[in-house]
């Protein structure tokens, strides 16, 4: 029996010396020391021994259990460490290795230039109106001194939906709708930006949907003076503190007197050259002293009130500031063409 034992201690501890696992100690474990272990049944034989051979069989069954589960209990230990130390080697950091660049997006140029616009007259006092896309006749057109057989109407150039619906062709219907919203009570003063749809066909300086913002002050004493300090201090901010403009007479059915607005040359600051074939100015803009029957339809009293209004297109005005000369540049997409623009 002692024989036996014996046996067993040195077959346990080969297994445990020889095992790759966790699992595999486990399993040497509870065949050895389980209850249907091969020393459990030595142990159950012990009736058959003598008196005096009993206490000696016991006491080394006990060393002999107890010195395999000291080498499991080593064995186990050792694994783990080794596995700690397996993990730590995968998941190490090579710190010298170059990172991969984060794919930031920009701003599209179109929106970086009107939030500048809005800031600048954002400083002067001016909030801002939005309005919907899909516009009435009545405020596209009517409400602004454009009756339905006015010849300024012209349909080829306006998107019609039904008789009654359109594209809006510029966003004075905001304004129109906003003089309504004020019911006759000055002051007004907001810019309105946003898109408008004209049936053009798209080349590089024309495109079927262009950005506008438009502008209206109304309140008492307007005076044709306030605008041009307006739009003046609008171009400085914009393009810089030398810029100069120029206004020049001109028809719109919603203002009167109405205007052209010209910039001096940004590109040869007034000498003249390509851009401003020669004369040293470009026209950005128009304005002029609201009509008084557009006043009298928006609510307001035109004995009371005077006002004045323009309307500048944002993709021009965003290819003068970054000599850019061709409006599709806008709508095509071109990573290479937009990433230019993450400084700015
Ligand atoms: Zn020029």
């Amino acid at each position: 029996m002692q024989e036996r034992l014996k046996e067993l201690q040195q077959e346990a501890l080969n297994q445990i010396e020889s095992a790759q696992s966790l699992k595999e100690l486990q399993d040497v474990k509870v065949s050895y020391l389980g209850k249907k272990g091969p020393i459990t049944e030595v142990l159950r034989g012990m009736g058959k021994l003598s008196a005096d051979e009993r206490p000696i069989i016991g006491q080394m069954a006990n060393d002999v259990r107890g010195a395999i589960s000291d080498k499991l209990e080593e064995k186990v230990a050792k694994l783990e460490e080794l596995e700690v130390e397996k993990r730590l080697a995968s998941e190490s950091i090579d710190v010298t290795l170059p990172g991969r660049p984060a794919n930031t997006g920009v701003r599209h140029p179109l929106t970086a230039v009107v939030e500048n616009i809005e800031d600048i007259f954002i400083g002067m006092g001016f909030g801002v109106s939005e309005g919907p896309e899909v516009e009435t006749d009545y405020y596209n057109f009517e409400a602004l001194n454009l009756p339905k057989d006015h010849p300024a109407r012209d349909m080829q150039d306006t998107f019609y939906i039904t008789e009654e619906l359109l594209l809006r062709t510029h966003t004075s219907p905001v304004q129109a709708r906003t003089m309504e919203k004020y019911a006759g009570k000055g002051p007004v003063k907001i810019i309105c930006p946003g898109k408008v749809f004209r049936r053009d066909d798209d080349d590089a300086t024309h495109s079927h949907q262009f950005m506008q913002v438009e502008g209206l002050y109304i309140d008492e004493n307007v005076r044709m003076s306030d605008l041009k300090g307006v739009l003046l201090e609008f171009a400085k901010k914009f393009f810089g503190p030398d810029q100069k403009i120029r206004l020049r007479p001109s028809f719109f059915p919603f203002t009167e007197p109405s205007v052209e607005v010209d910039i001096s040359c940004v590109m040869c600051k007034g000498d003249g050259c390509r851009i401003c074939k020669e004369t040293g100015w470009i026209e950005v803009l128009g304005a002029g002293m609201v009509h008084p029957r557009v006043l009298e339809m928006g609510g307001f009293d035109s004995k009371k009130y005077s006002g004045f209004a323009f309307g500048m297109g944002v993709e021009r005005l965003a290819m003068l500031k970054y000599g850019i000369d061709d409006i599709r540049h806008f709508y095509l997409n071109d990573k290479r063409f937009l990433e230019q623009f993450k400084r700015a």
